[in-house]
């Protein structure tokens, strides 16, 4: 297990569901990681761990120079927090739709601009940025969790291509339905249709995305950059 021996990563959102799995599962492959989250949580498996709330910019720059100053190098971001909200357009408060857009979009710009200049410094890196199928498919309501689910990816391809000559690949996934406390949090109803769409016939588990957040994150994906890669069963396939 030495797929990212030497490498040093921050994964956001890192206490539970995908994010611990990604954090737990590169630690395994030989990184050091700093798992974030938006309060303090133990992980013995990881290197350290930080409070960061993703839509704090000042709290960006300081862990990232936490890190530089505790590593020398930071070589993978995973930016993974994460959060939803059932309303649709008409129905959207401007403090929900703020709430949700801050997390999910201006968190990841965030931590995009504070962990650039480090893997530049450092000759490169591999951003991989959570978004969701929902960023590529629509379904009822979720209206905010869409928008910034979309912009994701087109965030990622700009960084991919802006980057590249600097060594920095950035890669978007596009997890399916995946058993979480996100999901265990949503309607049987809304669980239901996703897993009804999904060919493969089961749920997604944290483990599943891992696999390829670490393959993202690896020198086996060194010709990679700027895709959106689903880990969904199937269903935008369908
Ligand atoms: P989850 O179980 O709710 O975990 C998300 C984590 O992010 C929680 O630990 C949460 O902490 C943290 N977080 C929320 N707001 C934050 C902030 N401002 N700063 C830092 N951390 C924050 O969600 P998940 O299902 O693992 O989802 C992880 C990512 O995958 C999200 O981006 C989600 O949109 C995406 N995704 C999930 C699915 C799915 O089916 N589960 C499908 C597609 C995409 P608190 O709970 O303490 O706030």
């Amino acid at each position: 297990m030495t797929r990212l021996t030497g490498k040093v990563a921050i994964v956001t959102g890192a206490s539970r569901g995908i994010g611990a799995g990604i954090a737990t599962a590169m630690a395994a492959e030989g990184a050091t990681v700093i798992g974030c989250d938006v309060l303090g949580f133990s992980a013995p498996a990881l290197a350290a761990t930080e409070a960061l709330d993703v839509t704090d910019e000042d709290a960006w720059a300081q862990v990232v120079a936490k890190v530089l100053e505790r590593t020398g190098r930071l070589d993978v971001l995973v930016n993974n927090a994460g959060i939803t909200s059932p309303e649709s357009v008409h129905e959207s408060r401007l403090e929900e739709w703020r709430r949700v857009v801050s997390v999910n979009q201006t968190g990841v710009f965030f931590g995009m601009r504070a962990a650039i200049p480090a893997m530049e410094a450092g000759g490169g890196g591999a951003i991989i940025n959570i978004s969701s199928i929902c960023g590529a498919a629509a379904v009822p309501g979720i209206a905010a969790y869409h928008a910034a689910k979309g912009a994701v990816r087109t965030m990622t391809k700009n960084a991919a291509i802006t980057y590249a000559r600097q060594g920095i690949r950035a890669n978007a996934i596009l997890p399916g339905w995946i058993q979480t406390p996100m999901t265990a949090g949503q309607s049987a109803d809304v669980n239901d249709r996703f897993l009804d769409a999904t060919p493969l016939g089961r749920p997604g588990t944290p483990s599943d995305v891992a696999g390829a957040a670490v393959f993202l994150a690896s020198d086996e994906s060194a010709f990679i950059t700027g895709v959106d890669l689903p880990v969904d069963g199937g269903y935008l396939a369908a």
